[in-house]
């Protein structure tokens, strides 16, 4: 294999991964200069692709490049702005990856499964190992590990509920991951709830519900996140109900999530939740003093930031909501550290904390949520987007003109204006010091787009709910 041929294969490793459209951003006019002494050199051909492969693309090529030469241990970025220009060890990627029936919206890279099952990538931050263990997520954590080793055998369904931000996407997304990871030949499906009802509701469109049962049943997991959300969606149910028996009769693995016990979903069709009480239940909840603390230092450790262990202690004690308001303030701490140089200290954290709690509202009409939201701010709705579209916060805010960047932000402008209701001057302000007529550009463009898209209506949804907005109304454009 010559230079070429390895990226060209490495390329075609990380395509499965990554999905089409990043690739052709990212990889377009890139070579192997290099490989030598375990080192591989890549060659790209702009300054500013070198961030985007270091911290979000290093670890998976080199993964890649590993599987297929062993030898190679390290990953080198030089910039070679001539690449750009026809180079003959570049990889002409439209030659090598043909457009497939693609979506047109950039979003979460997704990974094509037979049959035109489309999951979304599981977001690689959350793993098992990651999860911190306590009392009081112990049995959830186990049940997780064991089903992602027997999938289909000891607990299906396994249903994992608990209180906002308490680590129920994480650890479905984790067992999916592992499923995978010990058996890559596994089919897992991880939807939220929100996509499921906008299949089937395609689906009635398109009359095609055939087809619906038909793909849903070739998994070998399906993990489901968020079901309270069918809560409501009579046919959406009933879709459900069929593939559940399906995949269930088959020996296939089911994991579901809710915000409540099965017994606590009224609004869920009884014949359903017998099916999830015959499985394996499990809660999780807010981890005592200790976990949280240990949880911060986990945190501020990988970020690098110095947060001495004052300040951490007294996060841990007063953050004790959810680990989401937990890591937010703890987030937005080093955030103003970074941007002016302020260690933080009691004071200054006790100042963020104050405002988290001062706006937290318990929201009324979600039945029965025991759980009051943490504060929504411009801030946290950035990370939920830019989370959900894995794309990195500092180029969604800052300059960065790719595509990839782009959606994510008119999203934020959209969702900032529509549900925090903030002006247009200050969501300009708030991401990267934009011009107001920018933003009323972009929020002119979404409300324009979701008139008949159904993905993005889709990811709106699914962002709201993530960013803890009440409800998200049925017509975005009168919202
Ligand atoms: P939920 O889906 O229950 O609302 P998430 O899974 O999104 O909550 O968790 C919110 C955040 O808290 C995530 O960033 C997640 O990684 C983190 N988190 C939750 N529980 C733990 C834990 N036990 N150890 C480490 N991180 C956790
Ligand atoms: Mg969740």
């Amino acid at each position: 294999m010559n230079g070429k041929e390895l990226w060209i294969a490495i390329i075609q490793q990380l395509e499965i991964k990554l999905g089409r459209a990043p690739l052709l951003t990212w990889f377009k006019n890139t070579a192997i200069l290099e490989l030598k002494d375990g080192v591989l050199t890549v060659g790209l051909p702009l300054p500013f692709f070198l961030n985007w492969h270091a911290t979000h693309l290093a670890g998976a090529t080199l993964e890649a490049a590993r599987s297929l030469d062993p030898t190679i241990t390290q990953i080198m970025y030089q910039v070679e702005l001539g690449l750009a220009d026809h180079d003959p060890r570049s990889v002409d990627l439209n030659n090598y990856f043909p457009e497939k029936t693609a979506r047109k919206l950039p979003g979460r890279p997704e990974v094509k499964i037979e049959g035109g099952l489309v999951s979304k990538i599981l977001n690689p931050k959350y793993t098992l190992e990651n999860f911190i263990v306590a009392p009081e997520n112990r049995l959830a954590h186990a049940a997780c590990l064991n089903v992602a080793k027997y999938p289909g055998q000891n607990y299906n369904p396994l249903f994992i509920y608990g209180g906002v931000g308490l680590g129920k996407t994480h650890l479905l997304q984790a067992t999916g991951r592992e499923i995978m990871r010990h058996d890559p030949k596994k089919v897992v499906l991880y939807v939220t709830s929100e996509a499921f009802v906008n299949d089937v509701v395609h689906c009635i469109q398109t009359r095609s519900m055939e087809k619906l049962r038909h793909k849903y049943r070739k998994v070998d997991a399906l993990i489901i996140d968020d079901i309270q959300f069918l809560a409501n969606k009579d046919r959406s149910q009933e879709e459900f109900f069929h593939v559940f028996n399906a995949l269930y009769d088959g020996g296939k693995q089911i994991i579901l999530s809710s915000d409540q016990p099965p017994t606590a979903l009224t609004l869920l069709d009884g014949r359903l939740v017998s099916r999830f009480e015959s499985g394996m239940i499990v809660d999780v909840k807010m981890p005592d003093f200790e976990t949280r603390l240990a949880i911060l230092q986990q945190r501020s450790h990988e970020s690098g930031a110095l947060v001495s262990q004052e300040v951490m202690e007294y996060i841990a004690y007063n953050a004790d909501r959810s680990i989401r308001m937990l890591e937010g303030v703890l987030k937005q701490a080093i955030a103003t550290y970074e941007l002016e140089h302020i260690a933080p200290t009691v004071k200054s954290v006790s100042d963020i904390l104050r405002h988290v709690k001062k706006e937290v509202k318990p929201v009324g009409f979600i039945a029965n949520d025991p759980t009051p939201r943490t504060a929504i701010t411009l801030e946290r709705l950035i990370d939920c987007v830019t989370d959900y579209y894995t794309v990195p916060k500092s180029d969604v805010v800052g300059e960065s003109r790719v595509r990839e960047c782009m959606v994510p932000r008119q999203v934020i402008m959209y969702l900032a204006k529509m549900r925090l209701g903030m002006s247009l001057a200050k969501i300009g302000e708030g991401l990267g010091k934009r011009n107001h007529t920018t933003v009323m550009h972009a929020i002119g463009k979404i409300t324009e787009q979701i008139k008949n898209d159904r993905q993005l209506l889709c990811d709106l949804n699914a962002i709201s709910r993530e960013a803890g907005f009440a409800s998200a109304p049925d017509q975005w454009q009168k919202a």
